[in-house]
């Protein structure tokens, strides 16, 4: 074994989203913070990278979301202040689907308890307002004008900056290998080196089971697609004219954003097309089968948004049995943070999570509630 270097109050192992916000939240509380990541920040192959992310408050998941998404739209803005740039753009987003979706009874539900502003649409008024959509006559949505989309490079690459600003030291290229007690904390090893802290945040997304094992009976990985079409009629999918929108169809899933960079129309599946025995086996792999069955849902839904294919690209979800997050801390060693807030909607949080993990690094507990992510609420396998 190499050097140990000692003396950090905490480590933050992998700096996606999630390890990128705790890393400033902790940096700028004036904690010695260093954050390991063992590829580049803003790489390709974990959950985090690309233009946009989803943002909604009325939470079709479970209406106990919306506290904690209230306060990640606050962590947004702050992030906003601070940076003066601009992360969270309001589109308003519809979530449309099927006689019975669950998806809009979910959001419905969880608008009429937290009082939320909303409109349920039918399928011909969602048409007038948005032409680029075709939907059955029987399909019905949520309207939530305050949805929107975030810009997730830019965010975790602001949040990154914040962090560094404030004293944190990034390290790319260092991979954690295991976490063992340590002499006041834990030991952080990587190849030829340990890095002493007093607790640690584990935010490693698709590889979190290697250095969590007891959690690998509970995650499993899925291979995402997305792609992103010019469409035939530009002015239907532009800013203004086309919210984000999700629709819970026939036999798919997809979500969408309106081409607001010139990129095009982006789309994808959220069942996602197979799964991964590991985080490694990912590759940016898109290929026609994946390009077909977005292009097929396109020319049900929004048929004048499947023009010319300009770019695909693969992500992964880290799924929970109950689609839930885990965060909290390790069951037998309160120093070591556990941050696996995926399950294909955990972006939207980063900014407050960001915060709930520094409390729990550095006071074992957090004024938000997170009773919902126990890491012992699985079965025993
Ligand atoms: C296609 C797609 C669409 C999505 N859409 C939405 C959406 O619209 N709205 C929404 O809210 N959420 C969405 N999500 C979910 C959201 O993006 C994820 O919840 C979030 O990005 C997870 O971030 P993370 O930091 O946990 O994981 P990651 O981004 O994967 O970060 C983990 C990091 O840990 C590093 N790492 C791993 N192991 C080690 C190690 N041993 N040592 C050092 N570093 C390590 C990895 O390299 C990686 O950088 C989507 C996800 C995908 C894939």
């Amino acid at each position: 074994m190499g050097s140990t270097k000692a003396g950090w109050d905490v480590a933050v192992i992998g700096l996606g989203a999630m390890g990128s916000a705790a890393l400033c939240h902790l940096a700028r509380r004036g904690c010695r913070v260093i954050g390991l990541e063992r590829f580049e920040p803003g790489h390709e192959r974990g959950s985090s990278h690309g233009d946009s992310r989803a943002i909604r408050l009325g939470y079709s998941e479970h209406p106990s979301y919306v506290p904690l998404v209230r306060s990640a739209f606050a962590g947004w803005r702050e992030l906003e202040r601070l940076t003066g740039e601009t992360i969270l753009t309001t589109t308003g987003i519809l979530e449309a689907g099927k006689p019975g979706s669950p998806m809009v009874r979910g959001s419905r539900d969880a608008c009429e308890m937290h009082g939320l502003d909303h409109e349920m649409l039918d399928a011909a008024e969602i048409m007038r307002r948005f032409p680029a959509f075709d939907l059955p006559a029987d399909y019905s949505g949520v309207w939530q004008p305050e949805g929107g989309f975030l810009r997730a490079d830019l965010a975790n690459a602001l949040h990154l900056r914040l962090a560094r600003e404030a004293g944190a030291t990034i390290r790319s290229r260092s991979r954690v290998t295991a976490i063992e007690p340590g002499a006041n904390g834990v030991r952080v090893v990587l190849d030829g080196e340990t890095i002493d802290a007093g607790s640690v945040v584990v935010a490693c997304g698709p590889w979190i089971a290697d250095l969590v094992p007891a959690l690998r009976p509970h995650v499993t990985l899925t291979r995402q697609v997305l792609c992103w079409y010019e469409p035939q009629r530009p002015d239907l999918f532009g800013l203004g004219a086309l919210p984000v929108f999700m629709i819970d169809g026939a036999d798919d899933l997809v979500y969408g954003f309106p081409d607001f960079s010139g990129a095009g129309l982006k789309c994808g599946s959220h069942f996602g097309s197979g799964t991964l025995s590991h985080g490694d086996d990912a590759r940016q792999d898109a290929g026609p089968v994946d390009e077909a069955r977005t292009r097929q849902f396109l020319q049900r839904y929004l048929p004048a948004g499947a023009g010319v294919l300009k770019a695909m690209k693969t992500c992964l979800y880290t799924m929970t049995p109950d689609e839930d997050f885990v965060i909290d801390l390790l069951p037998g060693d309160r120093r070591v943070v556990i941050a696996s807030p995926c399950s294909g909607h955990g972006f939207k949080f980063a900014s407050v999570i960001g915060e709930v993990l520094a409390d729990l690094a550095t006071e074992g507990g957090t004024r938000h509630d997170i009773s919902r992510f126990r890491f012992g609420r699985f079965p025993a396998p």
